[in-house]
């Protein structure tokens, strides 16, 4: 607390690594709301997931009633979230957030005109509550004639009394009929503290619109990052950009459904599209034979002014054409109340920017994975975080943030930037780190070893048949975890071990954990460090009280790894620790840390590879595993087994994706 308040009267930025269930949020919350308040700022929370943001409001609400005077906390969702009136409406489906915001303007500027009684239709006061509904069929908003004629000092006045969590403040918006979207921009004025997910403040157009909101300059704002460990590669992500193979052949359905017209001097709309489709296959084809591979510098463009005969000035020419095109496409899609959008639009302005996506801040890859495409990968996180130095002051938080002169280098923050490392505040006896030296996951073992597998197997079983406790197995990938299960595990696990495969839906992957947490007695989950169980779930107490890791969850060795890893190594000379240790280590700590997230929580944490005590400075007191049995009986007593089941049946999910996930060294 006295960092972050040293912070907020300095300004600049402070990265903090503190484990997870030590405070953080409620240490960095407290010292900047009363800063906040006293400067006139605005606390700006970025959060990645939608429990981070129900922690914050929690906090926010526990603070504000330690307070002689209220304060407004806000929760910012996007309309894909929040937007009522199109919710059922089946063109929305992967709408993107600017198509989404164009068809809710024109639905408000015709509320906005019936509501003054200029325009003759007036909003349909009701709609159908399930089922799909025809977009054309809407012309103004209910939801947001509801929002205008509302009386905003009662409700800024409700919500700082009652801090509303957001699926509460949803329910409120729902039961009155009142557009959430809305309500919680036109709250954003009056709140000291908004919380909202990182593309608000990110994405520039949004973030143009949120200070905007806020009434505030940047300077007035005290930024906040969670989870702060992802928001390099969401940077990254943010300023790739990408050709997919289904967008050129949407294009080219496009010119084919719509009628094909000629280019200025040029060949057909359809040909030059059917030119650009052929050339991205090729290149794919030749290319990129495992997930991706780096391609030569040129070689697209080539491959296309070689297949259609002109030059790059004429080439930009008819992508212009194609853009103004593919924008008409879209207003008169628009006009007829359509979702406006166009795939030519989309792959004239790609090729458009194309020649200026390079290096050093870009490479340029074929990818297979996750889908067949041309990509102009970002390498440089720092030009997106810029903003971030614009604010008075950033506080970045995690439990995983180490080393924290990468994450500073990274997003360029500087020297003036403070690093903060926050030693554990649990019991050390509460926690045993052990390995096991006899097995690995190396990739030169596996390939050599034809019995390797079946080995890991084996030890995997005996170390969960050694623990009397509901126990996680994380795997470094969905491809390793399904060959061990065949080599043997699956058919010693306990009947009720859940094991995660990568294509069950989000909601069945909750509603299933929760039945395995909440079941008695001891038993075994089995997923994927990196994975949806191994990050972002928490088990507390008895939910979870040990955790084998299986191998070592280095990053994927793919083309872009590679290239960010000869990128760092060129800006930093710690291209490997940078890029393959950290990223390892922050996978080990996320998978290990599940158990203890506060200080009553105990659990022994087992790393099956002898490379484990490269990470034993992340992981006090690592030791080898001995007795397993003997060191479980002392821990945690003695506790009843389950028995070795009979054999499992395949699982209905079938077999998992073998290329989600991170990946073996
Ligand atoms: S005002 Fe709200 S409910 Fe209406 S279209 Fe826009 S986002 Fe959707």
């Amino acid at each position: 607390m006295r960092e972050v308040a040293e912070t907020a009267a300095r300004g600049g930025p402070l990265l903090v690594n503190a484990a997870t269930g030590a405070g953080k949020t409620v240490a960095t919350i407290a010292p900047l709301l009363e800063h906040a308040v006293r400067a006139d700022h605005k606390i700006l929370y970025l959060v990645r997931t939608h429990s981070q943001e129900i922690q914050v409001l929690h906090e926010a609400r526990a603070i504000s009633h330690r307070l002689d005077r209220p304060i407004l906390a806000v929760g910012l969702q996007g309309r894909a979230r929040r937007c009522f009136l199109l919710e059922n409406v089946a063109e929305m489906k992967g709408a993107t957030a600017e198509e989404h915001g164009k068809l809710c303007a024109d639905r408000k500027r015709a509320t906005e005109r019936a509501l003054k009684g200029e325009a003759p239709v007036a909003p349909p006061a009701e709609l159908p509550e399930d089922g799909e509904i025809d977009l054309t069929d809407l012309d103004g908003c209910p939801y947001y004639a509801r929002v205008v004629q509302s009386d905003l000092e009662a409700l800024i006045e409700r919500f700082s009394e009652q801090l509303p969590a957001p699926h509460e403040f949803e329910k409120y918006s729902r039961d009155e009929n009142l557009c959430a979207y809305e309500l919680s921009k036109r709250l954003v004025p009056s709140a000291h503290l908004v919380t909202a997910p990182y593309a608000f403040f990110f994405h520039p157009h949004i973030r143009r619109s949120l200070l905007d909101w806020m009434r505030v300059a940047p300077d007035r704002v005290d930024l906040v990052v969670d989870e702060a460990h992802n928001l390099p590669n969401h940077l990254r992500e943010l300023a790739t950009v990408a050709l997919p193979q289904e967008s050129v052949r949407r294009a080219r359905q496009e010119i084919a459904d719509r009628g094909d017209f000629q280019l200025p001097d040029g060949p057909s709309a359809s040909r030059f599209l059917d030119i650009v489709g052929a050339a991205v296959e090729e290149l794919i084809h030749a290319l990129a034979r495992e997930d991706d591979a780096v391609l030569p510098p040129g070689v697209f463009e080539d491959a296309l002014l070689t297949a259609i005969g002109g030059t790059s000035h004429r080439f930009d020419t008819w992508l212009g054409a194609l853009a103004t095109w593919g924008e008409n496409l879209r207003e008169e899609r628009r006009r007829e109340r359509h979702l406006p959008r166009s795939w030519v639009h989309t792959v004239a302005l790609t090729l458009l920017s194309w020649p200026q996506l390079e290096a050093p801040a870009y490479v340029k890859v074929a990818t297979r994975l996750p889908r067949p495409a041309l990509e102009a990968y970002s390498l440089d996180a720092s030009a997106a975080a810029r903003p971030i130095l614009d604010c008075h002051l950033s506080v970045h938080l995690s439990g995983t943030l180490a080393p924290l002169a990468e994450y500073r280098d990274a997003l360029g923050l500087g020297e003036r930037a403070r690093l903060l490392d926050v030693p554990s505040p649990f019991p050390a006896e509460h926690r045993r780190y052990l390995y096991d030296p006899s097995v690995t996951t190396r990739f030169e073992e596996l390939r050599t070893d034809p019995r390797a597998i079946a080995r890991i197997a084996d030890r995997v079983a005996e170390v969960i048949q050694a623990l009397p406790v509901k126990t996680a197995v994380f795997f470094p990938s969905f491809d390793l975890m399904q060959k061990v299960l065949e080599a043997g595990l699956q058919s010693q696990l306990p009947a009720n071990a859940f094991i995660e495969y990568s294509k069950i839906p989000m909601g069945d992957l909750w509603r299933s954990i929760e039945a395995w947490k909440s079941a008695p007695g001891s038993s075994v989950l089995v997923g994927v460090a990196g994975g949806r169980l191994a990050e972002g779930i928490d088990y507390p107490d008895e939910e979870l009280e040990a955790v084998v890791l299986v191998g070592i969850p280095y990053p994927r060795p793919t083309a872009k790894r590679e290239a960010l890893r000869e990128y760092v190594d060129a800006q930093t000379g710690k291209g490997w620790e940078y890029t393959v240790e950290a990223p390892a280590e922050r996978a080990i700590l996320q998978a290990l840390g599940r158990m203890i997230r506060s200080e009553h929580d105990r659990g022994i944490a087992i790393v099956l590879d002898k490379r484990a005590p490269k990470f034993a400075h992340a992981l006090p007191g690592l030791t080898e595993m001995g007795d397993l049995a003997a060191t479980a009986r002392q821990f945690y007593g003695r506790r009843p087994r389950w028995s070795r089941p009979a054999p499992r049946p395949p699982s209905p999910e079938g077999p998992p994706d073998a290329a989600v996930g991170p990946h073996n060294e």
